[in-house]
């Protein structure tokens, strides 16, 4: 966990990093129809060739993302998925409107929030 550093940082970051570290929970517990579709949200967004994520943690990981990893689920592409995931729900629902590390187009982040949405992971999650 990095909520240590987080606390010495700006209000911020540390709603940002606390949704983070949170979602890696859910992520675990998401079950793993849930998990591959939310893959399937990510690899459209790489064929499409869309740049871009909605925090650094995802983001790094990304650019090191070769075709090879989505096409065969590689570990690293697992790891990004999390990654992505987790610092997309930070994005939701931190409640931080803007920030450098968002830095996902506003059509592929309006399709990520109907994704959380849809799976059902909206209700009850409010700080
Ligand atoms: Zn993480």
């Amino acid at each position: 966990m990095v909520l240590e550093e987080a606390l010495m940082a700006d209000a911020d970051d540390f709603a940002r990093i606390f949704v983070h570290e949170l979602f890696h929970f859910v992520w675990l517990r998401l079950g793993n129809a849930k998990r591959r579709s939310y893959e399937r949200v990510v690899a459209r967004e790489l064929h499409q060739r869309l740049r871009g994520e909605l925090g650094w943690s995802a983001e790094w990981r990304k650019n090191k993302l070769r075709p090879r990893d989505w096409m065969l689920r590689t570990r690293r592409w697992r790891e990004y998925c999390c990654e992505s995931f987790c610092d997309t729900a930070a994005w939701r629902y931190a409640g931080v409107r803007k920030h450098a590390e968002f830095t996902l187009r506003a059509r592929a982040r309006a399709v990520r929030g109907r994704w959380f949405t849809h799976a059902g992971l909206d209700s009850g999650i409010t700080i």
